[in-house]
């Protein structure tokens, strides 16, 4: 089973995306942690996408499209993959398209996360003041920036995916195991 998890900056896709991993055996591909792995390791992605990632904007496609790419060369991705902000773009949902293609794979659902954009900044200020503020990207000026990029570059995505018929959208507002229940549910 491969599947997108789609939905804003602090809708909660990397915890669900782990409960997944846990209860299904599949692979997450979080491409805003391997950017984060790239940089910190200092890699010449890493060095693209630094100072882009810190000011809240998307990095470009075709380095996102590149990284995405490699990572579904590994045989790990076979039993399934759950695809954690990527695609962020329609260039990206097209790419990744012609991707499965020519790796064999399928798209089996992409999971709509939906929460507001006052609880996001709710739980942004949680998030940063638990983690003591880890990443740079974890502010509330830097959110609302992300919230911006999300309603423009990415929530287009939702009817470029109802479109083809596997757009499942659950409650991301509710509390995390209530959340985890709806995905199970629509994943059934
Ligand atoms: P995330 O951990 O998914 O919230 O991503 C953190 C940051 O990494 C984003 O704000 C972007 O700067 C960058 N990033 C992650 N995934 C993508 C993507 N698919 N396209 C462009 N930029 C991305």
């Amino acid at each position: 089973m491969n599947i997108i998890l789609l939905g804003p900056p602090g809708a909660g896709k990397g915890t669900q995306a782990l409960r997944l991993v846990a209860n299904h055996g599949l692979v997450q591909l979080s491409t805003g942690d391997m950017l984060r792995a790239a940089v910190a390791a200092g890699t010449e992605v890493g060095m693209k996408a630094k100072a882009v990632m810190e000011a809240g904007q998307l990095v470009s496609d075709d380095i996102v499209i590149g990284v995405v790419s490699e990572r579904l060369d590994q045989p790990d991705t076979k039993n399934g993959v759950i695809f954690d902000g990527f695609p962020r773009t329609t260039a990206q949902a097209e790419a990744l398209d012609k991707l499965l293609v020519e790796k064999g794979m399928t798209l089996d659902a992409v999971v709509e996360m939906q929460v507001d954009d006052a609880l996001l900044v709710d739980r942004i200020k949680t998030r940063a003041a638990e983690t003591g503020g880890s990443r740079a990207d974890d502010n509330e000026e830097t959110l609302k920036k992300r919230l911006a990029v999300y309603h423009a570059e990415t929530a287009p995505l939702i009817d470029y995916y109802r479109g083809t018929g596997k757009l499942k959208t659950i409650d991301g507002s509710v509390p995390i195991d209530d959340v985890t229940k709806s995905i199970s549910s629509v994943l059934a």
